[in-house]
């Protein structure tokens, strides 16, 4: 056999059980058929984490006049900050290639498909592992509507040499929150289209209602209801059709759900079973088939860097140094970077409500003006929440919107996860001024 492991994807999951198995004395390959770095870093969290810093200036520059400082007339280039994200993007890419390098990972560059349960094939190359890892990811899903193939989807926003002026974006998700208030942010008058009534599905209603109005607030137009069912592009613009109504803008952005990149793998030539959709694999990671594991994206549990990287390191230390620990996907934090920015972890009021009953949970919450807003008399309100479950006191779930949410949600996790009361809440000493003050103070 060529490898005691080899990798498919160069992703958050794939690199880090790569490097983690490579530190326990492994033989490992790893299998990359674009950029090392995956979703995460060249067309995920890290580039949108960096608009979204570049996009939130247009409020602090709008506030800094109450704060006494002159800044004068301001404009963001956007081809100025798209560039200087692809350079940041490059040299993380640099440095995840020379990491596998140091850790004694080979580097196989192309696409991987399966030959048989042993054997993947790379362009005219095949390789043979006694134990293999799918850690494929998820690719952006277009519309399968007439004019399905128009528009961008998420990748192509960090391709672009510059913004357009106006922008259509089709879903309600996170990716789809994220970019409206980005883009708005920077210049772009958008538009969201949304199927159902309400964002970001799935979160506590409350907290996704606090952000609707903030993003409204910031001047996202937000259109409930319409289902598209055509993307034309004519001569000077393109249209989306929902029924009757037809919308239009210099560009159609699909952000409408994401799917695991099973098709080229060949999956059946191992005979990894699969639901087209995703792999299912057990506590361990492990596929029907005993020595293919597959983490991440691809199995579409959790689809959050975190989640992938730790199942990917879980099997690595499975494999080679006896380790028996399984990933605990509950209680995973997770962060929606709009603007106001949302976290949460734990279970919302509506989970919990069903979950034990409408009389067994006790809602706390605080909703007020961030004293960053004070001044300039403006900005979307913060929204503190805990769901607690009324007999044993403890904390089910904890969230917030507003300024550093996802920093503040970060440290409840932990909490949470200790079993936190709402009477352990209560004991800590408030750290004031703060937002996060209110999480300890609230009645
Ligand atoms: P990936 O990172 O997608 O890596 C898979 C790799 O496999 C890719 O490099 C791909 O090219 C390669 N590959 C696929 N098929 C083959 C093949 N046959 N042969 C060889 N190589 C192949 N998560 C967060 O936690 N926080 C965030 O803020 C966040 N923001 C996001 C924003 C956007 C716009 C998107 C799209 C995702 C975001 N995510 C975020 C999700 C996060 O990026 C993914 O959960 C994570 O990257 C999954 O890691 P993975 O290893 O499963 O797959």
């Amino acid at each position: 056999m060529d490898f005691d492991l080899l990798v498919i994807g160069a992703g958050s999951g794939g690199l880090a059980s790569a490097k983690r198995a490579a530190r326990h004395g492994a033989k490992v390959g790893i299998i990359e058929g674009d950029r090392v770095g995956g979703t995460c870093v060249i067309r995920g969290c890290v580039p949108k984490k960096l608009l979204v810093y570049g996009s939130e200036y247009r409020e602090i520059l709008a506030n800094a006049a109450s704060y006494g400082w002159a800044v004068g007339s301001t404009g963001c280039n956007s081809s100025v900050l798209l560039e200087n994200v692809r350079q940041e993007v490059d040299r993380l890419n640099g440095i995840h290639i020379k990491a596998l390098a140091n850790a004694g990972v080979e580097l196989i560059t192309g696409w991987g498909q399966f030959v048989d349960a042993h054997t993947v094939q790379v362009g005219d190359q095949q390789f043979t592992a006694r134990q293999i890892m799918v850690a494929v990811g998820g690719r952006p899903q277009r519309l399968t509507i007439p004019g399905g193939e128009l528009g961008w989807v998420s990748d192509d926003l960090f391709l672009q040499q510059h913004l357009p002026s106006s922008m259509l974006i089709i879903g309600a998700g996170y990716i789809a929150c994220e970019f409206a208030c980005i883009l708005q942010g920077l210049g772009v008058a958008v538009t969201q289209v949304i199927r159902g009534d309400r964002i970001l599905k799935g979160f506590d209603q409350e907290l996704s209602d606090s952000v609707r109005e903030g993003m409204e607030e910031l001047g996202v137009t937000l259109r409930f209801g319409l289902q598209p069912t055509a993307i034309e592009q004519t001569q000077s613009a393109m249209v989306l059709r929902c029924g009757e109504t037809a919308l239009e803008a210099d560009v159609v952005l699909q952000a409408a759900g994401r799917k695991a990149f099973l098709e080229p793998l060949a999956l059946e030539k191992a005979g990894i079973a699969h639901d087209g959709h995703r792999i299912s694999v057990d506590a361990q990671q492990r596929t029907n088939v005993p020595h293919i594991y597959a983490v991440g994206d691809v199995t579409d549990r959790i689809n959050l860097t975190p989640v992938a990287i730790d199942e990917g390191r879980a099997v690595a230390d499975a494999l080679f140094a006896s380790g028996t620990r399984t990933v605990n996907h509950d209680l995973v934090a997770t962060a929606v970077f709009t603007q106001p920015e949302l976290a949460s972890v734990g279970l919302s009021e509506e989970d919990a409500k069903e979950r034990f009953g409408t009389d067994a949970i006790t809602i706390h919450k605080a909703r007020f003006r961030d004293m960053h807003q004070a001044l300039p008399k403006r900005g979307p309100r913060c929204l503190l929440k805990l769901v607690v479950e009324t007999s044993s006191d403890r904390v089910l779930g904890c969230h917030m919107v507003g300024s550093h949410a996802a920093e503040i949600i970060q440290m409840g996790a932990i909490a949470l996860g200790m079993g936190a009361t709402k009477a352990d809440f209560d004991r800590t000493m408030a750290l004031h001024p703060s937002i996060s003050e209110e999480f300890v103070t609230m009645g």
